[in-house]
């Protein structure tokens, strides 16, 4: 484990910065708070080790900033005092400080309380991934890994604020695979869901990096493209249609199905004002048209509701 030191104390870093390295950890030794200070921007440690008094910034003024920065994890924070008044104790803690060592170090107290540290490091690490996971769990469909429709209908609320802000263009296309009931009904349920994969990654692999792939409903995804006029977003969308009516998918070495979707595209284009569900209710509008007239074909609203 990483560990910051700043002591400006060249007796203080040899010793430490050894017993550090015998106890398993990885040391890196400044000499005053600014570079401590530095280091940290470019670099995240889990425990800084602080001299109270240094030259420039001291130790209780460089937690206190620590405090107020995010970094991409907890730093745990050890204030190195000779300092034994109850008081400055209090304004150490004060500093946002998570424990004190007294000087002359001693070596076996340093290690006991690395130990605390770590634990800490260790509790707050598995809380953060398990927070990363719920929040991972709750804006994506299981089954897919796109995202699930309140997010992907929140994401295309902010692009459209966001597009009506800056005066650009917002597309969206709403895909949905044909008679995929069938499928379903003669392969097993199973084989359905092999499909809806299949198809989530054709999706996202023809997208563009910065469109957005959601799953709509059951078999339906939705695409939300930023920056498309609603020509370029047919062509995308033509693009995933080609992809995924190209290649059968073999749901095993002697079957092989034949998938493809149709799909309904809207933009935008000049209404300043158009509210996301008028889109969604285009999209959707426009996919009927195109399972109507055939399937396996991509419809813009402009051609279905003039
Ligand atoms: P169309 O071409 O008109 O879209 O016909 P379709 O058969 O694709 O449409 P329909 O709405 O009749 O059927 C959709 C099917 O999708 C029915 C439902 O059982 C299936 N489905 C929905 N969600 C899932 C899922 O998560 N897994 C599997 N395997 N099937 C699903
Ligand atoms: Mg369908
Ligand atoms: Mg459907």
């Amino acid at each position: 484990m990483r560990i910051l030191l700043a002591d400006d104390d060249s007796v203080t870093q040899h010793l430490l910065s050894r017993t550090l390295q015998v106890a398993g950890f990885d040391p890196v030794i400044v000499s005053d708070g600014l570079a401590a200070w530095e280091r940290l921007q470019v670099e995240y440690f889990p425990i800084l080790i602080v001299d109270w008094v240094m030259p420039g910034l001291d130790g209780p003024s460089l937690i206190r900033q620590v405090r107020k920065t995010t970094f991409s994890g907890y730093v745990y924070t050890i204030l190195l005092t000779s300092r034994q008044a109850q008081d400055d104790r209090v304004d150490g803690l004060e500093s946002g400080a998570d424990d004190f060592l007294t000087k002359p170090v001693d070596l076996r107290e340093l290690r006991a309380r690395l130990v605390v540290a770590s634990r800490i490091i260790q509790l707050e690490t598995r809380l953060r991934e398990a927070n990363a996971r719920l929040a991972y769990q709750a804006s994506h469909d299981r089954l897919t890994d796109l995202f699930n429709r309140p997010t992907i209908t929140e994401y295309a609320e902010s692009e459209l604020a966001r597009m009506q802000r800056t005066g650009q263009n917002l597309s969206l296309a709403l895909l949905d695979i044909d008679d995929f009931k069938p499928i379903n009904d003669r392969y097993g349920h199973m084989a359905g869901d092999v499909a809806l994969r299949h198809v989530g990654m054709r999706i996202t692999a023809a997208v563009r990096p910065y469109d957005w792939v959601g799953r709509w409903g059951g078999e339906e995804f939705l695409i939300v493209l930023p920056e498309a006029n609603v020509e370029q977003a047919y062509i995308i969308a033509e693009r995933v249609r080609e992809s995924i009516a190209a290649e059968a998918l073999a749901l095993n070495p002697d079957l092989a199905v034949r998938l493809t979707v149709s799909g309904g595209v809207t933009c935008t284009g000049e209404r300043k004002d158009v509210s996301v569900d008028t889109l969604f209710a285009e999209a959707d509008e426009a996919l009927y048209c195109a399972k109507r007239a055939g399937r396996n074909r991509i419809m813009r609203a402009n051609e279905v509701s003039p």
